[in-house]
């Protein structure tokens, strides 16, 4: 078919031109004597998107769920209890991935459509006073339900209960597009991957670390190989890596890093909630409801939407799929063929969106669900102009 293929699902995410034409080059050496020129500043500029100035961060040629394998291997031992919430399909991928290292999980069930539940954290902290719990883990931003998550309040419960446990966060589908901060919130552990806010392909795990879990993982930790810490710090402080690094991926974030550091980690976060408000003025106008449940737990980078009931949401996939070339995310285990989303993360804009949009609007209709055609990419529209004109004025 003629024209752009749409691509918005929640990771991987749209490549800008300059991403896709940094990677475009020979394979280069990567023992050459100049790469450590390349490599030193790179590992330098990622922690700024971490915000993770005394740490250090681990580019693993593995996805972002190799970046969460690190840091439990290296971290924490067998038989370590960690707390745990699970509210959707990454959250429970993540603890299901820590009983299999065979962490002692308490795991906190909660409905989807919420997120980490910062009262029930506060309580199992207080009452734990012999400090079992070793690590208090947070998915950030639960992309399956478009979830947000509040990380400082996790850290405000640890300190209000004194406690000295290490702080893991999943931030695959939040850092670098949603305000993260790991050393103001004290995160020791903060996991990403390239395919999302990174706008790279699929291929790097990022694990930004603190110094107390690099401490942690000194005087512990499972058995590892692949992601040890140690083989990792020990080629990568004199500029190269234990295993062959994905270098084209690298140079890929050389200009990744160079597009966010131009325009800004908080203009960023600023144009994604702009974009997410306008699919939510969309959602609000067609009569639908999002998987989230109330307004604190709006995810900036991703919108799950509910189906009406007698609709399969994997339907209005496939039909924005087929008939007007557009990738939107099906809904994952249990709120399969009940929900779809709408990634909005990366590199993308208002049009781009409106876009999005239109194809779901006609995708909807087609499936039989009774809106009016227009009136969410209307309501977009208009929250996008007025957004924008008040900015233009703003700037005059
Ligand atoms: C995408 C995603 C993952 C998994 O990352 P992969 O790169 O697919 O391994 C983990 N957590 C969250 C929140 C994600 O969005």
């Amino acid at each position: 078919m003629a024209g752009f293929n749409h691509l918005f699902i929640p990771g991987p995410t749209n490549i800008p031109e300059q991403v896709r034409q940094a990677m475009n080059l020979p394979m280069e050496d990567m023992r050459a004597p100049n790469f450590p020129e390349f490599t030193k500043p790179l590992f330098e500029d990622i922690k700024r998107v971490f915000k993770n100035e005394t740490g250090r961060v681990f580019i693993y040629p593995s996805s972002g769920t190799g970046a969460w394998e690190a840091a439990i291997e290296n971290v924490l031992a067998p038989g370590d209890r960690v707390l745990m919430s699970r509210f959707g399909q990454f959250s429970l991928l993540w603890a299901d991935m820590a009983e299999r290292f065979g962490l002692d999980v308490d795991l906190i069930d909660c409905e989807w459509g919420t997120g980490v539940p910062l009262e029930l954290y506060a309580e199992r902290l207080a009452a734990d006073t012999s400090h079992r719990i070793k690590a208090v883990f947070a998915t950030h931003n639960e992309t399956a339900t478009g979830v947000t998550s509040d990380v400082a309040g996790v850290r405000a419960a640890l300190d209000a209960a004194k406690h000295p446990a290490l702080l893991f966060v999943d931030g695959v589908s939040s850092i670098g597009s949603i305000d993260f901060r790991q050393q103001e919130w004290g995160v020791d552990c903060a996991v990403s991957g390239s395919q999302k806010g990174f706008m790279l392909p699929a291929g790097l795990g990022f694990l930004s670390v603190s110094p107390k879990a690099l401490a942690a993982a000194r005087s512990g930790g499972h058995r590892r190989c692949f992601f040890s810490f140690e083989d990792m710090i020990k080629a990568n402080d004199v500029g190269y890596f234990p295993y062959t690094p994905a270098t084209q991926l690298l140079r890929g974030l050389r200009a990744s890093l160079d597009l966010i550091a131009d325009e800004g980690l908080e203009a960023i976060f600023i144009r994604h909630r702009r974009l997410a408000e306008g699919v939510r003025s969309a959602v609000n106008a067609w009569g639908l409801r999002l998987c989230a449940k109330t307004p604190k737990w709006h995810s900036d980078t991703v919108s799950a939407i509910h189906v009406p009931d007698g609709i399969n949401s994997d339907e209005v996939v496939k039909c924005a799929y087929y008939r007007y070339q557009t990738s939107l995310g099906v809904g994952l285990n249990k709120v399969a063929g009940k929900v779809f989303r709408i990634g909005h993360l990366g590199w993308l804009n208002d049009v781009m969106v409106c876009g999005a949009l239109s194809a779901v609007e006609m995708a909807l209709i087609d499936c039989g669900v009774r809106i009016q055609s227009g009136s969410g990419v209307g309501a977009a529209v208009d929250y996008f102009q007025r957004s924008r004109a008040s900015t233009v004025a703003r700037a005059a």
